[in-house]
């Protein structure tokens, strides 16, 4: 499990503050590419847990950021990973001075409070935690705290978004998918994604063009010996280095073609594209 946004690890379980190192004070940058702002408002007035399909670090976080500052919410995010469990996400006795205490875990304290819970990469913790967010993903919205014994209703303004990534080789159980509503999320379009690294990093659009176009060409390569393509993360990072002063070319290779493979036909080939980008 991961720290939360704002936060400095977990907050006082109880009163009506316990939520507020996790409000958003500033409005995190969003370009949107479609619909998708309109979409994510859509499911939180019904009230429907939203699962996030795309590739890493195409801004399905960004996203989520935006969104839970647009909708005035507290975002506690969770980094799941193959050591998170039901009980990192629920909560725990704790043993102190003046004996157990229970401590609400980050999705009991979203559900119990109101605020946006955003599991990233939520097929990578174990069954589990899965298991444990179905009551809370269906129309019951309700928590059992077994250990804790204790039921939490969910309130009103509680929201479940979980991002998944289909191309990271582990498949969401359809008893799990078909609690969610969803949304499709792609990279951003060329220009689109030129304006964000324009933002992002501070550079010009003479700059930006052909990180874009980079980033396009390492697209390609998917399925002919790349898994994925370089993400608008690792652009923007290729994208800050050049605003730092670093030629683009070294840039690129640092940021983008170097981490992407291991395969030396691989890194001929992202060379390859780098020349033709420069
Ligand atoms: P993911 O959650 O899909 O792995 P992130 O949301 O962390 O990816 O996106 C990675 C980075 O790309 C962000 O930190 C941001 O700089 C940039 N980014 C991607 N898409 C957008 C967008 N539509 N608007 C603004 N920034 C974006």
């Amino acid at each position: 499990m991961s720290a939360m946004i704002g936060g400095m690890g977990m907050a006082a379980d109880t009163g009506s503050h316990a939520l507020d190192e996790w409000r958003l004070d500033a409005q995190p940058y969003y370009a949107p590419a479609g619909g998708e702002i309109e979409q994510f408002e859509a499911a939180f007035h019904q009230r429907t847990p939203l699962l996030l399909k795309g590739p890493t670090g195409c801004g399905k976080t960004r996203l989520v950021e935006h969104m839970a500052w647009r909708l005035g919410l507290p975002l506690v995010t969770v980094a799941c990973n193959e050591d998170t469990t039901a009980g990192d996400l629920l909560g725990r006795w704790l043993l102190d001075a003046d004996g157990t205490r229970w401590q609400d875990g980050p999705l009991t304290l979203a559900a119990r409070h109101g605020a946006i819970c955003y599991l990233d990469e939520v097929v990578e913790a174990r069954p589990d935690t899965l298991v444990a967010i179905h009551p809370l993903s269906d129309t019951r919205r309700m928590l059992p705290l077994d250990r804790h014994g204790e039921l939490v209703h969910a309130h009103p303004d509680f929201m479940l978004v979980v991002s998944y990534n289909p191309g990271g080789g582990r498949l969401l159980k359809t008893s799990t998918r078909q609690r969610f509503c969803g949304l499709e999320c792609h990279y951003p379009p060329p220009e689109l994604e030129a304006a964000i690294l324009m933002h992002e990093a501070g550079i010009d659009a003479a700059q930006a063009r052909p990180l874009v176009a980079l980033g396009t060409r390492t697209r390609r390569l998917v399925g002919n010996g790349l898994d994925e393509g370089a993400s608008t993360r690792m652009l923007v990072r290729a994208a800050q280095f050049v605003a730092q002063g670093m030629a683009p070319r070294a840039a690129c290779q640092m940021a983008i073609a170097t981490p992407l493979s291991d395969a030396a036909d691989m890194q001929q080939a992202l060379a390859a594209a780098i020349d033709a980008s420069f």
